[in-house]
């Protein structure tokens, strides 16, 4: 195979690279795989090449040292040269008809409207779709070799011809048939299982391919469930690497795989969308190239080459999107600038027991200077559970109201819209400001007199949940939109926002941190602040793992730490008991609860109250009426309660570790000890207890993020709804944030201004076609 024999030279480079051979062995090791595979180098007509290469190492030994070096380096140039000319192709043949890439998939050839349907389930709906679709592996054909020679675990492909079968019935529902299969090195046993039909292709003295894995069976080679073909003219085995696609019911891999050959014979009419700087500047194959090599790749070479170039494609893609959206938003002018004179605020400071962070102070300047410049805020503001960021919020609406503003504070639930409610009418009020609460629960007929208020401009603030954007509420001037504790509010709901009119600045406040490759994908409009520093006098949580037949001195605990007028959570996966899960739950546990500690008071709240229900039971704990809360996970963000010291969360493995990083926020907001208990059951396996315990050696949210994003995926990790998270066909938010990175920063460079788009017509239409409706570019583009 020519891949192995550029691999070979390589591999002598990068031998001697190592220091692990000299520059005299470098010549005699070309030579020998030369002469070695003398044949596969004349046929693939590289004869004339690894002459060249030859001559040039030859003298190798005899040159100064500095030449030395500059020779080796010429020589994985070459090598490099090599790798594309002969390990990567394009499509060649000009298809009789040239197709639109979005023409409908059922008019290519092979497929119809029955199949059409089915290639529509996985996400198939035009010949480009097609294009992009990623095998989920590859067979490599090219690895023909001698039975003799297969060794275990190898994935090659076997030429034979069967020289005897049996049947074998195991059982009713079990038949095993086995084929022993020749050639002129020996024999291999070939299995099948149940598949009946084999026996009409596997005939005696029939010659055919297997593909699959060896295996050692009672000392015999074996095959197991092998792809095969039967052979009956040379031309019927092609060796070749074939996908390996991601399937659905009614259709076979070899369908699939005769369609893709159909599909990507049109990549001939395809032309590069991707600006050349790019496609340099990241040295991607070009778009033919790249598209043919993720279904046929000419070599594992091409194939490789071709994921990262798709990779690539994909991110820039997508940060272009971004970015252009970004600058769009930017260029929608407010139309007026807000003239803040920081008095009011100035006053506010002053009220407060504490100063500001070094990080809190940062990022209200970044606020500050949105606020005051003529476009629209865009702006994230990130930081850890405790870290501090309604203090920042309200600086910005003290300043946006000076400015003759109003300002709309959206929380996800209606709990917290009340505490917050509490919280900014108790701070502002005295700055002479009007706040009001607005959520599913307030009265009708209060509803309308707010309404009323806020079109007269006479609120300030309304807090309220997301509600608020999508009900008729119109403001008389709304400078400023704030919203809390929620990392699923994607661009769409902004674009929504902004929809409404006027351009309001718009401060994102999220719940739990973002690892980095997520923050820039899915909040890859925004500008970001962060607040890294937790304020000073916190004392750190101590995370403590406890198995649970050490439940007594955990109550034992909890009683001494409610005996000093602490309070108490315990958190639990569900409501009630359940058939199918053997897990304690909130209801039953607030029983026994309430019995072990009869001498306190304890409350229950879970998602199934009604939400004034919910407001009361909150109320009552905040109010210290109860002191123990037992709860499911719908205390989990932004409640605030100084007094609370125990978090006990059962069955954490339940749990994400970022929901179990909130979780254990809700304590440790004050100056005295807290403490988070994961009670873990005796018998839980190895990855539970790692993963907890690596849980419970970090305190930083970030961190966290990062190892739940391993553990759980990006999609999971946003929880079920995932709204406006960019599903990507070739990037790995984990593992390619590299590449996310680069993208972006070429990316800003590029998209200096709107302006630098009007240069590439194709490439506004890739993207247009790609992320027009996802995420609402159509408006802007
Ligand atoms: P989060 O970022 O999780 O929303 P909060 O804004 O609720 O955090 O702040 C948590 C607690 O820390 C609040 O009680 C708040 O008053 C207090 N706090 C905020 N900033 C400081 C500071 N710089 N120094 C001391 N305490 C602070
Ligand atoms: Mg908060």
């Amino acid at each position: 195979m020519i891949e192995e024999v550029i691999n070979s030279f390589d591999y002598i480079v990068q031998l001697k690279e190592k220091g692990m051979i000299t520059w005299e062995e470098i010549f005699p090791s070309f030579y020998s795989i030369a002469k070695n595979n003398f044949k596969v180098i004349k046929e693939n007509g590289l004869l004339e090449d690894v002459k060249k290469i030859l001559a040039y190492t030859k003298p190798l030994k005899t040159l100064s040292e500095e030449r030395k070096e500059r020779r080796l380096e010429g020589l994985k140039d070459s090598l490099k040269i090599l790798k594309e000319r002969y390990l990567v192709d394009e499509v060649l043949e000009k298809p009789e008809k040239k197709l639109a890439p979005l023409t409908d998939i059922k008019y290519i050839k092979k497929v119809g409207t029955k199949r059409a349907l089915i290639l529509n389930k996985l996400g198939i709906f035009s010949l480009k779709d097609f294009f992009y679709y990623p095998p989920r592996d590859y067979e490599d054909r090219r690895k023909v070799v001698k039975i003799f020679n297969a060794k275990e675990d190898e994935k090659v492909v076997i030429i034979g011809n069967v020289v005897k079968s049996e049947e074998i019935k195991i059982n009713k529902g079990l038949t095993i048939y086995n084929f022993s299969v020749e050639d002129d090195s020996g024999v291999i046993i070939v299995t099948f299982f149940n598949q009946d039909y084999v026996k009409s292709y596997l005939k005696r003295s029939v010659k055919s391919a297997f593909y699959g894995k060896i295996e050692y069976s009672y000392g015999m080679k074996q095959m197991k469930s092998p792809d095969f073909q039967v052979i009956e003219s040379d031309e019927d085995f092609k060796s070749e690497i074939l996908p390996v696609y991601p399937l659905t019911f009614g259709i076979f891999q070899t369908t699939m795989r005769r369609i893709a050959k159909e599909a990507i014979q049109q990549t001939y009419f395809l032309e590069e969308f991707l600006p050349e700087e790019f496609v340099q500047g990241f040295n991607l194959l070009d778009l033919k190239k790249r598209i043919k090599g993720i279904h046929f790749p000419l070599s594992i070479y091409h194939k490789e080459r071709a994921w990262y170039s798709l990779k690539y494609e994909e991110a820039i893609l997508f940060e272009l999107a971004m970015i252009y959206l970004k600058l769009k938003m930017k260029e929608m002018k407010k139309g007026e600038t807000k003239e803040i004179k920081g008095e009011l605020s100035k006053k506010f400071l002053n009220t407060l027991n504490f100063e500001l962070t070094q990080a809190q102070k940062r990022s209200y300047e970044e606020i500050r200077k949105d606020l005051i410049s003529p476009y629209p805020m865009n702006r994230l503001l990130q930081g850890d559970v405790g870290s501090g960021k309604t203090v920042v919020s309200e600086l910005a609406i003290i300043d946006v109201c000076e400015a003759g503003y109003q300002a709309a504070v959206m929380n996800p639930t209606s709990v917290l819209a009340k505490q917050q409610f509490k919280k900014l009418s108790k701070d502002l009020e005295p700055l002479g400001l009007k706040v009001v609460l607005l959520t599913g629960d307030t009265k009708e007929s209060d509803k309308i007199l707010i309404k009323e208020k806020l079109k007269l401009g006479e609120i300030d603030v309304v807090v309220g949940t997301h509600a608020i954007i999508q009900q008729d509420v119109e403001f008389k001037k709304l400078g400023l939109v704030v919203i809390d504790e929620q990392h699923r509010f994607g661009v769409n709901q902004r674009l929504e926002l902004i929809k409404k009119g006027n351009h309001p600045d718009i401060l994102v406040m999220t719940a739990t941190p973002i690892p980095r490759t997520l923050a820039m994908t899915f909040y890859g409009d925004l500008d970001v602040s962060l607040i890294d520093e937790m304020p000073k006098g916190r004392r750190p949580i101590k995370t403590i793992l406890i198995a649970e037949s050490n439940r007594k001195s955990l109550y034992e605990f909890v009683k001494e730490e409610l005996d000093q007028g602490n309070q108490v959570f315990f958190v639990y996966p569900l409501i009630e008991e359940s058939e199918a899960l053997e897990l304690k739950n909130a209801i039953s546990m607030y029983e026994e609860l309430s019995k072990v500690f009869e001498e306190y008071k304890v409350g229950l709240l879970h998602g199934r109250l009604s939400p004034s229900e919910k407001n009361d039971v909150m109320d009552k704990f905040v109010q210290k009426e109860y002191d123990i809360l037992v709860s499911t996970s719908v205390v989990e963000v932004g409640i605030d309660i100084p007094d609370a010291t125990v978090m006990v969360i059962e069955h954490p493995d339940r749990f994400g570790l970022s929901q179990l990083h909130q979780l254990r926020g809700r304590v440790g907001r004050s100056d005295k000890q807290s403490y988070c208990f994961l009670v873990i059951d005796d018998d839980a396996n190895n990855e539970i207890k790692s993963k907890m315990n690596s849980f419970s050696k970090t305190l930083d949210g970030f961190e966290v993020a990062e190892i739940d994003l391993k553990w759980r995926g990006p999609g999971k990790f946003f929880g079920v709804e995932q709204h406006g998270i960019p599903e990507f066909k070739f990037l790995d938010l984990v593992e390619d944030i590299n590449i996310i990175e680069n993208s972006r920063k070429k990316v800003e460079r590029f998209l200096a201004t709107i302006q630098s788009f009007d240069r590439y017509p194709n490439l506004k239409q890739e993207l247009q076609t790609r992320y027009g409706d996802s995420i609402h570019l159509v408006n802007v583009l």
